[in-house]
């Protein structure tokens, strides 16, 4: 049975078979994939879920963010393509909210909107020369590396000698890590063909991971320090001094989170084994903040002049980075700054700019502190870049509840809803091409065909316009495959 509401339904008995609730669900990364579950899941409630995405792709973070190299992580997206398949569920993707779709238009055809949009720039930050050539933002990095196609066309300069990672989370260990990799060890990931190809000429000899506190402080967890001493290629390398913690750190050491106090463990582990035999170096440095890029001649970036800090507590009891006197140059040819991500503002949607998320009240988006009726924001887009995959299960659950208690509580928009089919002719209208599930799934399997010539579980279409073509021609050969 589809989620057919092909006639003006009555105002009442919403979320009734007799009048499904319909809800838009825009992004189709982990959050708004487990929003989607938790509507299918509601005991009692009919509901259709339609799905709208930016690009023909669906996953967001689950292609274009989790490294290559970290295929278990991928495998979650069984669990949406289950979801995907039901005939409550529509994927509406290469339509972007904003500009194909407007705001109003979801107001007009959805009972309630869910935004699962992610943070998809990087955090910035105000040190001279960090916008010299050759100092990229993680996000386009990763972007690129992944195959995202915004970032396919950009290029790194791999010919030199040491790059460097600002920050200490997980997304630095990523870049760290990819880097670090031979080109046999990404040639079997699903790392874009573009970049293993740049990867495999890289000459990088040593990369160099800054956090501005100590280990104890650091955001990266465990499993990813156990698999930097899995790499075929480089040794990880911690000077014994970066891994004496300081008397403040000593201090917090017993009640520090498990993850922490492991992370200090492995790292000590490091700093015992020493240089190591491998070529390559991937090296873990504590306490220092970047004061200033340093340019050549030809303006790009030749080096950092990183100040040294120690750690002070702050009136919230945190160890906070303070600037001491010493400083050091470190010579560096290329700059990654994996310091955080936030979201991007949509056009119609309330935004929250000081913490770079969907503006919201525990999930009910608000404008200017108050609610507006029938919307909800899930996942990064509200929390800001926090939490793995996983933890968002649970978390899009609590927020579909809150949608459920308004819905309950008559507190949705009592509307009379236009049938599905006059969105579709609204975008069809404007010229958009709209992706469907099923048109993803012909993509997937080229994607995966292909990653086989490389012993690859796939090799992505990095090209929308490829991508699209794609699809126009095995429409044009073997008739429509399109379904609602
Ligand atoms: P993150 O975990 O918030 O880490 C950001 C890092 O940047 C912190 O070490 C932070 O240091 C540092 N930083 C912030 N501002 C800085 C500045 N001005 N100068 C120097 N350092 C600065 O963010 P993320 O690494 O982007 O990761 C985002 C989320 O994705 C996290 O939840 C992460 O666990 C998750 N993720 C998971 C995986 C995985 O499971 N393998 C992979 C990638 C990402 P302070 O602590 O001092 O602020």
């Amino acid at each position: 049975m589809g989620c057919k509401l092909d006639r003006w339904m009555p105002k009442t008995g919403i979320g009734t078979a007799a009048r499904p609730l319909r809800v838009a669900i825009v992004g189709s990364g982990p959050s708004g994939f487990y929003a989607a579950e938790a509507i299918a899941r509601a005991e009692g409630l009919d509901a259709c879920v339609d799905m709208y995405e930016r690009l023909p792709t669906p996953f967001g973070l689950v292609r274009a963010g989790v490294a290559p190299d970290h295929q278990k992580i991928k495998r979650v997206a069984r669990i949406y393509e289950a979801r995907a398949a039901s005939d409550r569920f529509r994927l509406i993707a290469n339509v972007t909210l904003g500009r194909d779709v407007l705001v109003s238009d979801l107001r007009r055809h959805y009972d309630a909107i869910i935004y699962a949009v992610g943070g998809e720039r990087s955090r910035r930050i105000d040190v001279p020369g960090s916008d010299l050539a050759h100092s990229h933002p993680a996000t386009v990095f990763v972007g690129w590396y992944n195959g995202h196609p915004d970032f396919r066309d950009a290029t790194y300069d791999l010919s030199v000698r040491r790059a460097a990672v600002v920050g200490n989370g997980n997304v630095a260990i990523d870049v760290a890590r990819i880097l670090s990799r031979t080109p046999e060890e990404l040639r079997v990931t699903d790392v874009a063909e573009h970049a293993l190809d740049a990867l495999r000429h890289s000459q990088i000899e040593e990369v160099v991971v800054l956090g501005r506190r100590g280990p104890l402080q650091a955001a990266f967890t465990p499993n990813e320090l156990d698999e930097l001493a899995e790499l075929a290629g480089a040794d990880v390398v911690v000077r014994p001094e970066d891994v004496a913690l300081d008397p403040e750190s000593l201090a917090d050491y017993a009640t520090a989170p498990s993850s922490a106090r492991r992370n200090v463990e492995r790292l000590r582990r490091f700093a015992e084994r020493g240089e190591g035999h491998h070529r390559r170096k991937l090296r873990l440095r504590f306490l220092v903040s970047p004061e200033e890029v340093l340019a050549d001649e030809r303006g790009t970036v030749r080096g950092l002049r990183l100040r040294h800090n120690e750690l002070v507590r702050a009136e919230d009891g945190a160890l906070r980075p303070r600037p001491t006197d010493r400083t050091e140059e470190l010579e560096v040819g290329l700059l990654i700054w994996a310091i955080g991500y936030r979201g991007a503002p949509i056009p119609g949607v309330p935004f929250d700019d000081a913490a770079g998320v969907v503006e919201n009240d525990g999930g009910r988006v608000t404008d200017h502190g108050v609610i507006v009726p029938g919307e909800y924001v899930v996942g990064w887009a509200r929390t800001g870049a926090q939490g793995l995959i996983g933890s968002h299960k649970a978390a899009s659950a609590e927020i579909v509840k809150k949608m459920l208690d308004d819905l309950h509580e008559g507190q949705l928009p009592q509307k009379v809803l236009p049938p599905p089919r006059e969105l579709d002719e609204l975008l069809a209208e404007r010229g958009v091409v709209v992706v469907r599930y099923r048109d993803w799934r012909f993509l997937d399997a080229i994607e995966q065909e292909r990653g086989a010539r490389r012993g690859a579980p796939r090799d992505k279409l990095t090209r929308v316009d490829d991508m699209l073509a794609k699809l126009a021609h095995t429409a044009a050969t073997e008739g429509p495959r399109r379904t609602g």
